[in-house]
């Protein structure tokens, strides 16, 4: 007999340690086995063997699958995720294995590769081909250069290693694993995320024993354990949905950086707007094109005579004469899901929360650190009213000027388009793009709001084919404004680098870290627990109330120490019946 220690697939930190039973034979880390716990028979993941007496010790049940799910070096990144992400190390591990439980499948016997590398290979995927390592690189493409790059690859399943392509989206997953496997054919493994448990677990189990494919998905294969797994490829990492919303707010590029150092494999990085997140962390910026998008036409709307209304003279024309070409039109509001600035009506001064200096939303108090905000801090007036038009309104206006049915949703029938963020994937087949207001969005609530617009407005331009009048207009009050002079040379560069100096002056991310704390409920005071847990290692901002849940801010230059008080803190506050959401590096504050 032996000792194996198991972690059981329980939610909470209270078994993060594992526990120790009895097994017959040696099991590896990572097996997925049932064991006793109290009264029940729980499912539970192998982390280490132990020395010692095992005759004390109730046994493992169970083996249930044929399969490990993942290694030793995995399960260092598992945990150091569980750490990062202030998570229960179950909540992690499940992530490394397929929906349904794996079982052993043959070894595949793969078709050659005849595709060679371009000139333009980046180095750390020829490194990768010839089983050495190399530095990670951000390469700076524009659309056709993106699909270049991924065809790269060849070389590297020829020398029989695996690739990862992480995507933002289904919809991208589909389109570019359609290009991969035109090149490479069964080596690609597509998970979508609209596949059954049956294909994701199908799709897990031959990625997980034969080496040389290119398993292209979402986020949420970043945890699988890809055999000969020796180059990860991140398209467009600073795209919010590179992360999960749900606790643990896991964050692709963190665990890829992760795993590659532990696992020692390579990274490239491809997009047009790299975050100051990866930028900060000391990539190496290529360029593989000119321009990150097509060219933009800025509108300076301080040139408009007062009143001019929603669109400029040369816009409405521009609309007007798409509408008469018969060519599709979207006009892009920021007004909807995504926070806006306010100012004051009277004297048009941005309101600023008096204590934080962030540009709060609507209300009596700051939902970043609690304070009250009052009237306008320069002229005394009490009214505000949001930057930019909503879609109700821009709809409203175009339906005066075009009739009822030339207006409508991202893929109605009606020729021109209204919509927001959220509708950009589905915007297809469009000529003219309008954004009728830049600085709403450039001056929006959360401290990246300015990254965030930029990299909204490249995609937008990206999604436009530029010539034969195809084009997106972008109307500012601010034409000097670093992200529109970034948006005018299709150079994202310059800005970000002022950018992160800024951050660096505020201690905010990525010079700094913040993690959220929200609660609801619970018989213990969690302002107690809180500020005992934090104490003077970094900055406890809040409670900031807001429908019945408090929300505090934990700022700091390094929060590793907090992270580790924290564990016991939320465990206190569980155990007195709250609810605890954790929002670990925050996408907004
Ligand atoms: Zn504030
Ligand atoms: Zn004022």
């Amino acid at each position: 007999m032996r000792i194996a220690r198991v972690v059981p697939d329980l939610p909470t930190y209270a078994v993060d340690e594992g526990f120790r039973y009895a097994t017959d034979r040696p099991l590896p880390v990572g097996s997925i086995v049932r064991v006793p716990l109290g009264r029940r028979v729980v499912r539970g993941w192998v982390v280490g063997a132990e020395p010692g007496e095992p005759s004390a010790l109730k046994p493992i049940k169970a083996l249930s699958a044929e399969v490990p799910i993942f290694t030793e070096d995995l399960l260092q990144t598992l945990r150091w995720a569980a750490h990062h992400y202030v998570a229960p190390l179950a909540a992690l591990l499940r992530r490394a294995g397929p929906p349904n439980l794996p079982g052993k499948v043959d070894t595949e016997v793969l078709a050659p590769v005849g595709r060679q590398a371009s000139s333009g290979t980046p180095a750390p995927i020829s490194a990768a081909a010839a089983g050495d390592r190399a530095r990670a690189v951000y390469c700076l493409v524009g659309r056709d250069e993106l699909t270049d790059t991924l065809l790269d690859v060849g070389p590297v399943l020829r020398s029989g290693g695996s690739v990862m392509v992480i995507l933002a989206t289904g919809a991208e997953v589909a389109t570019h694993g359609a290009l991969l496997r035109a090149a490479f054919g069964a080596r690609v493994i597509e998970v979508l995320p609209e596949a059954s448990h049956r294909e994701v677990t199908a799709a897990w189990e031959r990625a997980c024993e034969t080496p040389g494919h290119v398993v292209v998905g979402t986020h949420r294969v970043v945890f699988w354990p890809i055999e000969g797994l020796r180059l990860g490829v991140l398209v467009e990492e600073g795209r919010r949905a590179m992360r999960d919303r749900q606790t643990p707010t896991v964050h692709a590029r963190e665990v890829i950086r992760r795993r590659a150092s532990v696992e020692r494999f390579n990274i490239v990085y491809l997009g047009n707007v790299p975050s100051t997140t990866v930028l900060a962390s000391g990539v190496e910026v290529q360029r593989r094109s000119t321009r990150g998008w097509p060219p933009v036409e800025i509108v300076d709307r301080t040139e408009d005579p007062p009143g001019s209304g929603l669109f400029a003279h040369r816009v409405r024309n521009a609309i007007a004469g798409a509408v008469r070409r018969g060519v599709r039109v979207f006009v892009f509001s920021h007004r909807r899901g995504y926070a806006p600035a306010f100012r004051c009506v009277r004297c048009k001064t941005l309101r600023r929360c008096p204590s934080c200096g962030s540009r709060p939303e609507p209300g009596e108090a700051c939902s970043r650190c609690g304070a009250e905000l009052g009237s306008c801090k320069v002229c005394g007036g009490g009214r505000f009213e949001p930057l930019g038009a909503g879609v109700g309104r821009i709809s409203e206006v175009l339906r005066r000027a075009h009739g009822d049915g030339a207006v409508g949703a991202v893929g109605s029938a009606a020729l021109i388009w209204v919509g927001t963020e959220r509708d950009i994937p589905s915007v297809t087949g469009v000529g003219l793009g309008v954004v009728v207001d830049a600085d709403g969005l450039i001056l929006g609530s959360a401290y990246n709001a300015a990254e965030e617009a930029l990299r909204i407005f490249a995609r937008l331009a990206a999604g436009i084919p530029f010539g034969n009048g195809r084009h997106l207009i972008v109307q500012t009050g601010q034409p000097e404004h670093p992200v529109i002079v970034a948006l005018r040379s299709g150079d994202p560069l310059p800005f970000l680098e002022g950018e992160l100096q800024v951050r660096q002056e505020f201690g905010l991310p990525p010079a700094g870290e913040v993690i959220v704390v929200e609660v609801t409920g619970g018989t213990r005071d969690a302002r107690t627990v809180l500020r005992e847990a934090v104490g003077t290692r970094a900055t406890l901002l809040g409670p900031a109330e807001r429908s019945g849940k408090l929300r505090w801010l934990i700022q700091g230059r390094d929060l590793s120490d907090v992270r580790s008080s924290l564990r016991p803190a939320v465990q206190t506050l569980r155990d007195g019946g709250a609810a605890v959401r954790l929002d670990v590096d925050p996408l907004d504050l």
